[in-house]
């Protein structure tokens, strides 16, 4: 696997990571053509910011290249409208698309001072054994490292 990435925020063993920083001329097209060169099983994309990326990675994918890209898209629907805009050629991205998912991250409250939620028996049946919590305060330390609010 050949990741791109601005920002590496878990090093993975095994893994060749490339880093993107256009004030070096390591462009998102200059690291992708050198990651192909490679030929990789698996390339990872923090994003496919433009028109020149997009071009090679669909044309990468094309050519049975695994691509895997990240987008800042607000769904899955509009990651595909954001790639159709960046394409130069819809049937190109059409043959090429396999997977296009979405994920949202929810806070998770403080564990120390989150509140048994009082459930109706009726949708307490439907959660089997999962509890519903209340808090005024989320969990910073799951995302940030450091300790909870
Ligand atoms: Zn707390």
């Amino acid at each position: 696997m050949s990741p791109a990435l601005k920002k590496c925020a878990y090093h993975v063993p095994d893994m060749t990571y490339m880093a993107v920083r256009p004030s070096n001329g390591m462009t998102w097209p200059r690291v992708l053509r050198m990651q192909l060169k490679h030929e990789p099983e698996v390339v990872i994309l923090g994003n496919i910011p433009d028109r020149e990326t997009a071009e090679i990675a669909i044309e990468a994918a094309n050519r049975q290249q695994l691509i895997l890209s990240g987008s800042r898209a607000d769904s899955a629907s509009l990651a595909v409208t954001q790639l159709l805009r960046l394409s130069g050629n819809p049937l190109d991205l059409a043959a090429s698309l396999r997977l296009v998912c979405t994920q949202r991250l929810a806070p998770r409250l403080c564990p120390d001072c989150r509140e048994a939620y009082p459930v109706e028996a009726g949708l307490q049946n439907r959660l089997a054994k999962c509890s519903a919590w209340t808090g005024l305060s989320y969990d910073t330390a799951a995302t940030t490292g450091a300790g909870s609010h």
